[in-house]
This record gives structure tokens, sequence and C-alpha cells, in this order.
């Protein structure tokens, strides 16, 4: 309902914000988001101040409806849009644009009704999908091929495989885009279907509003009609307003199961270290399919920024793609942030593109910190020492216990830290055949998410072979 009071403008931005990451993404926040600031809103016209030029014309020229989407939708009225260059802020890592005017022209302000379907989303709880999480662009390897496939049959028959369908990941691995894929594939098949996404963390502010307001019994009712459920973010739902969420989730994830609806649920980790204190929900949640995304390998980040590239209809040279995949290594939403900016340059200001100047884009998002290769060897004496073993035991025949991890850890980290291929790595540590290796990287793989001592000390293992 339209009120008479204008809201502040820095109070408008920060509700819009969130909204517009849903839908824009995470790496547009981080490269073009963070440093704006909210100058003015006059109940019409709201002055955003950005701090580049190259900020301001990216923004404007790819997601100007976006804002004034989120805006309106958090202001209640329709809002206009209009972008100032504000000096004076955080200037980005990159090479400086061409120097914007010292005043710049007035800018037309774009103007976009409040979102006709707003009602709708509101009536669920749902909050809109990103288009650009479908199934068609999500590469699928080995670090997914699982999870993919999963969610591909529920799409497919949501309901009718197996609910729930839990996908579990450290951050920037893929699991929202997954779900929206999957919330996609549906609304495409049977447009009627309802399909509610939110983050758990929604939720348990949805059930807070309800309970505060004595709206529990309409709040139920409004989750319960989901054919598709798809709660994002589960890690939140151990809420420290206490288990009231816990309960009201497990209620309603309870009563979509029985009614054969799909539930879909994903997390930073698995059922069993989630920290929530209803058993029943947790057993209830590790019945169904787990399953778990991971670090892509460096073929397979090559292969994310190619289609990304593709997508914004790039043709960016093969060797820069390849550059920046061996640079960035932490996650996906890093590595698409790295594109984003290279790719802003590309378009706005059609420079021919070198090399270096793609190590000067991306300086800021490197996490891989040498140039120097890493050798198989490296890592095998760096093992041998840590574990207080000897290389050739390592490389060796014996098969128990004390030699056998840190020889699955040599492994892991010659698949992750070098670009040797699997029959290259076996043949180097004692001639062990393909997929004696995988096993080992996949054992690996698994603990990481299970037990945070494995993450650590891989973590400092890592750390200390890239010289950190
Ligand atoms: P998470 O929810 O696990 O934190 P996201 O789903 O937000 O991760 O993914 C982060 C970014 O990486 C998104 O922009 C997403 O499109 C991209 N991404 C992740 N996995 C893939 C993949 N296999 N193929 C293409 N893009 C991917
Ligand atoms: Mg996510």
């Amino acid at each position: 309902m339209p009120t008479n009071r204008t809201p502040d403008s820095g109070h408008l931005w920060s509700v819009a914000l969130p909204q517009l990451t849903k839908r824009v993404g995470h790496a547009t926040l981080d490269s073009f988001l963070r440093n704006t600031i909210a100058l003015d809103f006059d109940g019409h016209t709201f002055r955003l101040g950005v701090p580049t030029q190259f900020a301001k014309d990216w923004l404007e020229q790819r997601h100007a409806d976006d804002i004034c989407d989120c805006l309106s939708e958090a202001a209640d009225v329709p809002v206009a849009l209009q972008m100032e260059v504000t000096s004076s802020m955080a200037t980005p890592a990159a090479p400086a644009p061409p120097a914007p005017p010292v005043s710049p022209p007035p800018q037309p302000a774009v103007s976009v009704s409040a979102r006709s379907e707003a009602a709708t989303h509101e009536l669920f709880g749902s909050t809109p999908l990103n288009p650009r999480y479908t199934f068609g662009s999500f590469v699928v390897a080995d670090c997914n091929r699982f999870a993919h496939a999963a969610a591909l049959q529920v799409a497919k028959s949501p309901g009718r495989s197996y609910s729930p369908l839990f996908i579990h990941s450290k951050v920037g691995l893929g699991k929202t885009h997954l779900m929206q894929a999957i919330g996609h594939y549906v609304k495409q098949d049977n447009p009627s279907a309802n399909v509610v996404y939110l983050s758990a963390e929604s939720f348990v502010n949805q059930v807070i509003t309800a309970i505060r307001e004595g709206h529990v019994e309409q709040f139920r009712r409004k989750h319960r009609y989901g054919d598709v459920w798809l709660v994002d973010d589960l890690q939140f739902i151990a809420s420290i307003e206490g288990p009231a969420s816990e309960e009201e989730f497990f209620h309603t994830f309870n009563f979509l199961s029985e009614t054969n609806k799909q539930v879909v649920l994903a997390s930073d980790a698995p059922p069993r270290h989630l920290k929530i204190m209803n058993d029943r929900l947790r057993s209830r949640l590790e019945m169904g399919i787990v399953a778990d995304l991971r670090a892509p390998d460096v073929e397979t980040r090559v292969a994310i920024l190619e289609k990304k590239a593709e997508a914004e209809g790039l043709d960016i040279p093969r060797e820069f793609l390849e550059y920046v995949a061996t640079k960035i290594e932490s996650n996906i939403r890093v590595l698409e942030g790295a594109l984003l900016k290279i790719c802003a340059y590309y378009s706005l200001y059609e420079m021919p593109l070198t090399l270096s100047m793609v190590e000067e884009i991306i300086s800021d998002y490197s996490t891989a910190a040498s140039d120097k290769k890493l050798t198989l060897e490296d890592i095998l004496e760096h093992v041998a020492v840590t574990f207080q073993a000897e290389p050739s035991e390592i490389t060796g025949p014996k098969r128990h216990k004390e030699i056998v991890w840190p020889r699955q850890v040599a492994i892991y980290l010659a698949r992750e830290m070098t670009d040797h291929s699997l029959s290259s790595i076996g043949k180097f540590f004692g001639g062990r055949d393909h997929s004696t290796v995988l096993h080992a990287y996949n054992k690996v793989s698994d603990l990481l998410i299970e037990d945070e001592r494995v993450l650590w000390s891989i973590n400092d293992l890592k750390a200390a072979l890239r010289g950190e």
C-alpha cells in the first residue's frame, strides 16, 4: 500500500540491494554495487552515487531496469533512477577508465513501474528466480555431475523422484544456480506449477513476523501451497531467535513431503553438520538424496568462463580465459566477477585486449599467489615432511593407514594444484592407475566437507605450497 511518507534514500537502498543482488548476482554486486551510495530520494527519483564512470556505464547499460524494479518494489511506488559518479568514493582495482567530466551532465531518468508479479511473490513468500541460472548455462563436470543429474531428475518429475534433494557445498560453487535451474525447468514444463524459492533467512524472518503479528495460520497456508519448495542457505534455519523457526520449517517440510510435493534444500554443510536442534528434522533431511558440489578443476574453470563470455556475447581469446582460470581458483563467483570486469572493459571501451591488461584488471582477484609452477616433487616433499614420512614410503606399495592418508592428501593436492593429468599423477605416485588417483582425490574431497580438521590441514598445506 502506498504511504505518504517518503522513505529515506539510504534505507530504501538497503532494502532494494538484497533483492537486486538476487537478480544480478553476487559478482555484479561485488564488482559494481558494493561501493555505491544512496544520495537522495524525493519520492520519485532516486539518485545513486557510483564510484567510477566505468561502473556507471556498466550499471546503466545492463542493470538500470533491475535497479528501478527493485527500488520501486521497496518504495511501493514507481521509481526513476539517476546515477552520478561520486569521485570521492572507493576506487576500483581495474585500470583507470577515461576520466569522468567534473560535473556530469544530467542523465535521462529511467522509469519502470513496480513489478506486476510482486503480489504473487509476496503471496508465496517467494523470491524471483534469476533468469541466468538455468540448466543450459550450467557447466557439468566431475565436480558437480552427481548433483546436476539429481537436480535434473527432480526438475523432470518433481515430487515423483526423491524428496528432499539436499545440495551442499562451500560458497560460490553453484548451489543457488542449480536450485533455480530446477525452478525454471518446472515452470517451463508446467507454467501453472507453484514454484517457491526463498532463502532460509527469509523463511525465518517471515516466521518471526507471523508470530509477532499473530498470522501464523496464514503463514502456514501460503507456504504449504507450493508444488516445488526450494529453500536456499538452509544453515540460517538455526536462528538465534529460538527453535520456533526450526519447528515451523519442520512442519512445512513434513506437510509438503506427505502431500508428494518436491522439496529442494541447499546449505553450506551436509545435514549431519547443520546446527539444528531437531533430530527428527535432521534424519528426515538425510533420508533424501544428498549431493555435494566440489571446487572445479582448471579445465572446468576455463569451460565455465567460456560459457559466461559466450552468454555476454563476447569473444575473448581462450588464452586469456586460461590465464584467469589458473589465477583464480577459490570459487566460481569470484571467477565470474573477474570475467565481468574484463567483459566490461572489452565491451565498453572496445580496447584491444592484451594479456598484460588482463593481468592488471584481475590483479586484485588473484588467489594463486606465485607464478612459480608447483611440481609433483614439491608436493611430495612437503607432504612427507608434514606427515613425518619418507617420500619413498608415500610413493611405495605399503597400505597401512599411517601412509595411505598422506598419500591420498598428496594426490589430492597434485590434482588440485598442478595441471598434471590423472594418469601422470598416478605414474608419479608409484605407478598407480587412474582410478586409484580418482579414489584418493574423492576421498579427501569428501572429508574436506565432513571434517573441519581435514579442511584446515589441507588449507594450511595449500597455503604453504603456494609460499604464503
Ligand atoms: P552458491 O549458491 O553455491 O554460493 P552460486 O550458485 O551462487 O553458488 O554460484 C556462484 C556463481 O557461479 C554463479 O554466478 C553461478 O552461475 C556460477 N556457477 C557455479 N557453478 C557453475 C557451473 N557449473 N557452470 C556455470 N556457472 C556456474
Ligand atoms: Mg547460494
